[in-house]
């Protein structure tokens, strides 16, 4: 997902966010621990795929590692190209997750990027357990089996519905049922007995970070945006793998007051904004500062994506939810918010959601990455930017790329087909946009 380590894509005329240092501060906080507990044993070590149940694992007291944030670090310091073929040497095919073969083949040759950034760590930490939930993908689920063999540490998970319409009373229950058996196991590795009060905190506080993270990227709907889908790539990283913590809360306040700042000053986070875009799809870590760069030359802002949006989860609740008017249970508001995902959804669930993105972004056209390696998270193979043209009158652009595998993006082809792009946007109408006509 994010990398805490990177420097922020320093646009041609784009601001830095004073906020970055107090991040970077966390984010190393975060690694350092977990480097401290993997050497003294204690608190143990859960590993959590980035939309799985961190809150149980934080309120069984384990420190929380998830291996997909250093999956997005191998890309965005593009070295994930040298390791995706050691993975696939081991039968880890190049079509799937290159997080994943990223991730493995840097184990497999014992480097990874936390050393450089953090000096002091050698290793990712070694977990206890690892706990997946396929609400995202199946890769997910072979990626951690993978180091459950490897580190010999017991591996269970939750296995979600896909392509889900509406999130119904029987999918929460099915998801909340799963998530409360995993507790037993988790007592065993812990050594400690599951508490609700301590439950009904890590969600309390999961739930502030959630509602400060969104407000965060609403301030994007401003005209012009303070904020680019490139600067949620980085700030994003605290919601990621620290929420349910109360630094990570601090630290939301932190931007949203910055942020809120810039748009009352009308400070935008590219100059001279001239067209506002929308993101589907993975970022491709390794050329954020180039794609940045492009797009501010443009006088384009990239102000709304469905991935940073991942991690806003509107249904926590510490009180608790109910799966079909029954008792209120932290589980069940747990439950709904890892199904109500996007990537969970049918895919008229997510053009629905598009919709609403457009409206209240006042976009002028979509973006859809088509991420090689990553047909979970890439949204225009089955019809959907054609729908959504067809439906909305909004234009589109289908670029083609990966998450992690340089190998399959081309820089020269990606530029003119963007510049082409802005150029057809910039006969459609003057700015600001006309917000009484749906934003566009
Ligand atoms: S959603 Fe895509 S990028 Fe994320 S782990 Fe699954 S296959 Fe990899």
């Amino acid at each position: 997902m994010k990398t805490p380590n990177q420097s922020p894509p320093s646009g041609l005329s784009r601001k830095e966010i004073k906020a970055t240092a107090q991040m970077k501060k966390i984010m190393a906080g975060h690694f350092y621990e977990l480097d401290k507990a993997m050497k003294s044993g204690h608190p143990k070590i859960a590993w959590c795929t980035s939309v799985g149940p961190a809150e149980l694992l934080r309120a069984m007291g384990f420190l929380v590692y998830f291996p997909e944030n250093h999956g997005a670090m191998l890309g965005a310091t593009r070295i994930s190209t040298d390791f995706i073929p050691v993975a696939n040497s081991i039968g880890y095919s190049p079509e799937i997750c290159s997080y994943l073969t990223s991730d493995v083949g840097a184990y497999l040759k014992k480097q990874t990027p936390l050393s450089k950034a953090y000096p002091g760590i050698d290793s990712i930490p070694r977990p206890d357990v690892l706990v997946y939930n396929t609400n995202q993908c199946r890769d997910v689920q072979d990626w951690f089996a993978f180091y459950s063999r490897e580190f010999k540490a017991p591996l269970i998970g939750i296995q979600t519905h896909r392509g889900v319409g509406e999130v119904t009373s029987a999918h929460i229950r099915s998801v909340a049922e799963q998530m409360k058996s995993l507790i037993p196991n988790l007592e065993k590795v812990s050594g400690k007995r599951y508490d609700e009060k301590e439950m009904r905190l890590v969600l309390s506080l999961s739930k502030e970070c959630s509602i400060l993270w969104k407000k965060v990227l609403e301030t994007a709907a401003a005209l012009p945006s303070p904020l680019s889908f490139f600067d949620g790539t980085i700030h994003m990283g605290p919601a990621v793998v620290m929420r349910g913590t109360q630094e990570a809360v601090d630290y939301y306040k932190l931007l949203l007051a910055e942020l809120e700042e810039r748009a009352r000053n009308k400070e935008s986070a590219v100059e001279g904004e001239r067209f506002r875009l929308y993101w589907d799809g993975m970022p491709i870590w390794g050329k954020l500062r180039p794609l940045s760069e492009l797009f501010s030359t443009l006088k384009t802002s990239v102000v709304a994506s469905t991935y940073c949006n991942s991690w806003i989860f509107d249904a926590f609740s510490a009180e608790g939810g109910s799966a079909s008017g029954g008792n209120l249970d932290p589980f069940n508001s747990m439950a709904r918010a890892y199904i109500e995902l996007f990537i969970v959804r049918s895919d008229e669930r997510k053009e629905k959601y598009i919709e609403e993105m457009i409206t209240k972004f006042k976009i002028d056209g979509i973006i859809f990455h088509d991420s090689k390696s990553c047909s979970n998270n890439t949204n225009s193979r089955y019809g959907m930017p054609q729908r959504l043209q067809e439906r909305l009158g909004i234009p589109y652009i289908v670029i083609s790329g990966d998450l992690n595998d340089l190998r399959c993006y081309s820089e020269e082809q990606t530029r003119t087909a963007i510049e082409a792009f802005v150029e057809q946007l910039g006969s459609r109408r003057p700015y600001p946009p006309d917000v009484t006509s749906g934003g566009r």
